[in-house]
């Protein structure tokens, strides 16, 4: 937010839609999975208030867990109410805590004086009876959030997107406002959350900048690793090279060198032998690459102007002439824009 302020990005069209991606500090016991650094990445959307908005954000979060593979997530929603509404809803809820003091653990105890809202997200098994009577802020809503929160619940609807309204989910900070979201698998024994996000309408202003709605959220990318791999869920190979451009003779080498460029030039994956190694040799290598097709150049194809193309699936060889080859290599194997 800081650098959306300091670069004028409030002049672009708005929403303005921003990603980041880097390592994160806290001073925080570590645990399985909560490292004191780690790797997260967050999306932003920055100057709309449309509820339409929020359910862009959430729909792209939803999409990128289920594009790596996770099936029994579950969307986890709430409103945290704004400035207008929220101090209403903590004094309500302060009251309700008045005559269970002596039944809360002492972190509450603690929470009522200083960020009452948190409260509600207490672990400890005490504390949960508690919890489970508390007013809920849903009844506390103003008007705006409250037509908010319907509205953005109609488009997930419409979407046929399944969510749990959870009335625990809150921020303890006075910038966030409205649509609070996490996204849950089962992990091993606990619900682990793989993101969270939601909007902070009031936070460019308080950095000192003019009023700008916002909504984002923030996913932990070794936390990401680890629940896959709890959930077996295979990251799919990195793509291997198609071609391997094998040479005999230096001139050939050369040749096959500028080929592999012009070749990564046009998308295809290619890689070319280095050093003088018998045709044997580069063949072996080739295999060992996974490639499909080796394109070999020696003194009598250079001198012609054409290449083999040994297909290593089939075990077949062809000569053609080395544009014609070209031509042939981008047409199938050239990656093509998602
Ligand atoms: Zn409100
Ligand atoms: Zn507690």
């Amino acid at each position: 937010m800081r650098a959306y302020l300091e670069h004028g990005m409030h002049v672009l069209p708005k929403p303005v839609r921003l990603y980041s991606v880097g390592p994160i500090f806290r001073y925080e016991r570590p645990e399985a999975g909560r490292y004191r650094q780690h790797t997260q990445f967050n999306v932003e959307a920055i100057g709309e208030q449309d509820p339409a908005l929020d359910f862009e954000v959430i729909s792209l979060a939803l999409q990128f867990f289920e594009e790596l593979g996770f099936s029994k997530y579950r969307l986890q929603l709430n409103s945290t109410g704004c400035p207008k509404c929220r101090p209403n809803y903590v004094s309500v809820l302060v009251d309700y805590y008045q005559d269970k003091r002596d039944v809360i653990c002492d972190d509450c105890k603690r929470r009522l004086e200083r960020n009452p809202l948190r409260v509600l997200d207490c672990k400890a098994e005490q504390c949960q009876p508690v919890i489970a009577g508390a007013p809920n802020i849903r009844d506390h809503l103003c008007e705006d959030c409250r037509t908010h929160f319907d509205q953005l619940l109609q488009y997930l609807d419409n979407a046929g997107i399944e969510y749990d309204i959870n009335p625990r989910l809150v921020r303890g900070l006075d910038y966030y406002t409205k649509t609070v979201f996490e996204v849950w698998v089962q992990g091993i024994g606990s619900q682990n959350a793989l993101c969270g996000g939601g909007r902070y309408d009031g936070l460019i202003e308080e950095l000192g900048g003019p009023p700008t709605p916002g909504i984002g959220f923030g996913s932990g990318i070794e936390r990401l690793v680890l629940t896959l791999q709890e959930q077996g869920i295979e990251v799919p190979p990195a793509p291997k090279p198609d071609v391997l451009l094998v040479h005999l003779g230096s001139e050939a080498k050369a040749e096959a060198v500028r080929l592999v460029s012009e070749l990564r030039h046009k998308a295809v994956p290619a890689l070319v032998t280095y050093g003088q190694k018998s045709l044997r040799a580069q063949l072996r290598d080739a295999n060992r690459a996974g490639v499909q097709v080796a394109v070999i150049i020696g003194e009598e194809e250079l001198q012609k102007g054409v290449v083999q193309l040994k297909w290593l699936d089939k075990g077949t060889q062809e000569t053609v002439p080395r544009e014609e080859a070209v031509q042939k290599l981008v047409d199938l194997f050239a990656l093509k824009e998602a």
